[in-house]
């Protein structure tokens, strides 16, 4: 119907299914890491394998030659105080396998954000999250303040699919489900659904709806990318 279908995921799968995935000429997969090797990278993708990522992705790439599909497949980098000179080596290996490499602000997922602005206390692992951020949680919340009055994006981005098929308000949020399957779901009550959701109204209350903005720290990184950690044009 001309829509198009997007996946994100870690790839720390069993990839029986990546085949029939790649028949089905999805229009766009998202990879995500945080890391080259699995130092940095089973810190922030915690209980994933980089191993596992790794040969994956080998395969993906595999089949992408095989079957030449139209599908677009990015290597997503969420970039971080201990990682960001790994980026020049993703930046290869998606080179290598036909991919795209793209480097994002690595930064504590809008949830835990949100309990920090309330200061409720966070768990270890959101801790550590936060104290790797390459801009501060204190100014990445004020920026989001600033741009209070400016509309969610997520209100675009709907309807999220989990791949159990439950559908989510949105992805910034992956607690909050508002059907258990979306083949058995009425598009129209899900989207009256999300726009009397509490947590909308809650996430706008704190500004989480702003917090997300990719466009604006994805220019900050690539700046410093190229101009403090001098890496080539080409990243
Ligand atoms: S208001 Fe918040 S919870 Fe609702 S869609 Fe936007 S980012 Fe997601």
């Amino acid at each position: 119907m001309g829509v198009g279908s997007d996946i994100s995921t870690n790839l720390n799968i069993q990839t029986e299914r990546l085949e029939e995935i790649i028949k089905a000429n999805p229009t766009y997969i998202r990879l995500s890491c945080s890391g080259f090797g699995s130092k940095n990278y089973e810190v922030t993708h915690a209980g994933a394998k980089w191993d596992i990522f790794y040969k994956n992705c080998v395969e993906l790439s595999r089949l992408l030659k095989k079957y030449n599909p139209n599908t677009g497949v990015e290597l997503y980098f969420h970039v971080n105080k201990a990682n960001i000179l790994e980026y020049k080596d993703i930046a290869d290996m998606a080179r290598q396998l036909g991919f795209r490499a793209v480097a994002c602000f690595s930064l504590l997922f809008p949830h835990y954000a949100m309990m920090f602005d309330k200061n409720i206390p966070l768990p270890e692992p959101a801790k550590k999250a936060k104290e790797l951020m390459l801009i501060s949680i204190e100014e990445v919340s004020a920026n989001a303040r600033a741009e209070h009055e400016r509309l969610c994006p997520g209100r675009f981005g709907f309807p999220n699919i989990n791949w159990d098929l439950s559908v989510l308000i949105c992805c910034n949020f992956n607690q909050e489900k508002l059907a258990d399957n979306f083949l058995e779901a009425d598009i129209d009550k899900l989207i009256k659904l999300k726009n009397s959701s509490e947590l909308c109204k809650e996430c706008i209350d704190h500004s989480m709806h702003r917090y997300y903005n990719m466009p604006k720290y994805a220019s900050y990184i690539r700046k410093l990318l190229l101009e403090k950690y001098d890496m080539p044009s080409y990243i």
